[in-house]
């Protein structure tokens, strides 16, 4: 009998949910661990308080005598809250969060003690760069990169650390973090689409990219997930049979929330709440214990931060409530997979949602102008934005029939297709009074009331427009939003300072009205990305061959995808809107094809492991039983034993069979990884993914089809039924 297997499911029916009491309201719980204005008022100095407002909004340098100040506030503040350390908190490429705590006690003459921050620990930290990768920026020995205070996004106190986020960044001054790019591009989108504001308003003068994630996630009870070497060592399931109920009766979906995971999501909410994050939805998702997490949209930088630090927060609180929060990207075949849609729209320094129309026909121009400008960034750098959501593990999700396509279309309505077809036809050059009166009247002064039903949402499109927003779809749950967020703003960023050029150069030399140059402008930027709309089914095989018709990348694999994150034309656009430069970007692309091959090296050794050391002894030690049994037969039954034993005897060929194929396949496979681990980068990447990944399938196979038949008391692996149904 599988001991580990049963002594989980043991384990898992004798949970009980843990009792959450919210002694608080939210609204009082919001933000208190976090050193947000609220807190900055009450700690800090006024000429302290405004030198940190003014970095905030106008990114101006902190003083070294004020920044003394504040991190001596910003200490005692943390104190009040139960901190004993500080840490600086950042984003390396790894993907995930790094933190390293200190304390602030200093002895002082080896007798007396008091705690201690200052300025210069508040502002500037130097980790040892050469753990974290870095795609050859720095060589080990010269490991040297420092960690630099960011105040827009504020700090905050977790459990008994003050956290400040920070950028990380090589002494050399090459990014050496997730922050630090989408920062700069979110200064690019900033000026180049407070230029274009401008048209509108002449006062304009901030223009934030706002970002509400939507997180998706699966909840595993603890003690099956660790029975489990796969979800352990990959995050995912690499074998297991589907189980008779999965999700065909779509009975999860907004369903009832399951008491367990109903306490796992009051605990974190409460978290969030105390950490300033947002968050408002929560639902079950339509795969069984899968679920998803929505908060108010924020500021880009700041919710990306929100949205990592979430995911490190749903790690811990989820041991509490003895789960396993799975954030892969497609953790069980045959079930949805998960992802993280990044909401994204423009806003102005006093709110106005740039991608929402107005109640002025000037408003609905603005709109438009912004609308169509993101339609075009998108056509013009289809091939880029798929590159910012490729992995390893998003590859298993996209392209499945439950997941946007790898091909990257906009989607945004019939409604608002039939106005881009209207303005398309709008006069070369001056515009009669008649006609410009038509518009603002019958076309652009429409608007506001095709978006209030903008109803027909299509949730095949990886990139669709929602209303008020775009929703990004394809980005993988697991990912950082800074990469996606970084490469869209940056785009955008591009296009609205080609447009402004374009209009200007119009008004200049046509002697246009500036509406009329918008509109002139915008009628051909609607004809050259008319190929990136598609208001189909995005899942269908049409799509796919309509696609290539119309020349649109379709990138499946990361090892493809990834090409362009280093092709002369991506160097150009990051360096020209100063995001990044040449070494950063082919560090990076570096870093992805590294992770992405060790990713694959991780899943088949732990594939060929269970294979061998875990499915074909439990196949053998059934084959065994059903020997022993013939045998038995045979002395009771004599030459009648043929006819009676016959199941038998062709279970124990079948099983033979497959206990040969997975011998010979786990084989083969280990032999490809060999030759894949002797190649390096691209090369290297690609034999994973063309050489030793497709022998995952086949192994899967055999595996899978064992299950069927082998003795359920002696499977030693926690079954797909036990590990999605167990409450
Ligand atoms: P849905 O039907 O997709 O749930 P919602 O309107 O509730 O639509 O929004 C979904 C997500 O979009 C939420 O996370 C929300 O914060 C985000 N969102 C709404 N408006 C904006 C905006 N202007 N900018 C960025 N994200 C937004
Ligand atoms: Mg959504």
């Amino acid at each position: 009998m599988s001991t580990i297997r049963f002594s989980a499911l043991q384990e898992t029916l004798n949970r009980k949910p843990v009792k959450i009491v919210e002694t608080e309201r939210r609204s009082v719980l919001f933000g208190q661990n976090v050193f947000n204005k609220y807190a900055m008022q009450q700690y800090l100095t006024r000429a302290a308080y405004e030198s940190v407002m003014n970095a905030i909004d106008k990114g101006t340098k902190i003083d070294r005598k004020i920044a003394d100040q504040v991190a001596v506030s910003m200490k005692d503040w943390a104190i009040s809250k139960g901190a004993t350390h500080y840490t600086h908190w950042f984003q390396p490429l790894t993907g995930a969060t790094a933190e390293k705590h200190d304390a602030f006690f200093e002895s002082i003459n080896g007798s007396l003690a008091m705690e201690k921050f200052d300025g210069e620990q508040l502002v500037q930290q130097e980790p040892d760069a050469s753990s974290f990768p870095n795609g050859g920026i720095r060589n080990t020995f010269e490991a040297r990169g420092y960690t630099a205070w960011d105040p827009t996004s504020p700090a905050f106190v977790y459990e008994t650390t003050l956290c400040i986020p920070t950028i990380f960044v090589a002494y050399t001054g090459e990014a050496l973090d997730n922050k630090t790019p989408l920062l700069r591009a979110l200064q690019a989108i900033d000026y180049h689409a407070t230029a274009v504001c401008k048209y509108f308003d002449k006062n304009a003068s901030k223009v934030n990219a706002t970002l509400g994630w939507e997180q998706e996630y699966f909840l595993i009870d603890d003690a099956l997930a660790t029975s489990r070497p796969d979800i352990l060592m990959t995050g995912r399931t690499l074998l297991g049979h589907i189980s008779a109920k999965g999700q065909q009766l779509d009975d999860h979906y907004f369903g009832s929330i399951p008491a367990r995971a109903m306490s796992f999501m009051q605990d974190l909410e409460q978290e969030c709440m105390l950490l300033g994050i947002p968050v408002k939805t929560r639902h079950n998702e339509v795969a069984p214990n899968q679920f998803e997490l929505a908060p108010i949209f924020e500021e880009a930088n700041l919710a990306v931060d929100h949205n990592a630090l979430l995911m490190d927060v749903m790690h811990k609180v989820s041991t509490r409530h003895h789960f396993k929060v799975l954030f892969h990207e497609k953790p069980f075949a045959e079930i949805n997979g998960s992802g993280k849609h990044n909401n994204w729209s423009l806003s102005t320094a006093d709110g106005t949602n740039l991608l929402s129309p107005g109640k002025t026909p000037m408003k609905n121009l603005q709109f438009l102008t912004f609308f169509i400008n993101t339609i075009k960034a998108v056509y013009e750098n289809e091939e880029l934005l798929r590159a910012s959501i490729a992995s390893a593990s998003n590859d298993y999700r996209l392209g499945a029939n439950e997941a946007p396509p790898a091909i990257i279309s906009v989607f945004i309505g019939t409604q608002l297709s039939a106005v881009l077809d209207e303005l398309e036809n709008v006069t070369k050059g001056k515009l009669s009074p008649e006609e410009k009166t038509d518009l603002k009247l019958n076309i652009i002064g429409k608007i506001p009331e095709i978006l209030l039903d903008n109803t027909d949402r299509n949730r095949t499109s990886a990139f669709a427009f929602t209303g008020n927003k775009f929703e990004f779809r394809a980005v993988g749950s697991k990912a950082n939003c800074a990469i996606p967020m970084t490469v869209l703003n940056t785009i955008v960023a591009k296009q609205l300072k080609e447009f402004k050029v374009e209009v200007d150069t119009l008004v200049d030399t046509k002697n246009l009205k500036k509406d009329e140059a918008i509109f002139n402008i915008l009628r051909e930027y609607i004809k050259a990305s008319k190929k990136i709309r598609f208001e189909g089914d995005g899942y269908g095989e049409a799509w796919e061959k309509e696609a290539k018709k119309r020349g649109l990348s379709n990138n499946k694999t990361t090892p493809e995808a990834l090409q362009v994150k280093v092709a002369k034309k991506t160097i150009h656009l990051f360096e020209e809107m100063e995001v990044m430069n040449r070494v950063e970007l082919e560090a990076r692309y570096e870093i992805d094809l590294e992770e992405y091959t060790k990713r694959l090296q991780i899943e088949s050794r732990v594939l060929g492991d269970i294979a061998r050391n875990h499915i074909v002894p439990t196949a053998i030690n059934y084959q065994n039983t059903l020997l022993e049994n013939t045998k038995n037969l045979k002395e009771v039954f004599g030459d009648d034993f043929k006819n009676i034993a016959k199941e038998q005897i062709e279970l124990i060929m079948i099983i033979s069979n497959h206990i040969t194929e997975i011998n010979s396949l786990t084989l083969k496979m280990i032999d490809e990884r060999r030759k894949a681990n002797k190649l390096e980068g691209l090369k290297s990447a690609e034999a994973y993914n063309k050489k030793v990944k497709p022998f995952f399938e086949e192994i899967r196979y055999h595996c899978d089809k064992l299950e069927t038949m082998v003795d359920d008391n002696l499977w030693p692996l926690t079954k797909y039924r036990e590990l999605l149904f167990t409450r």
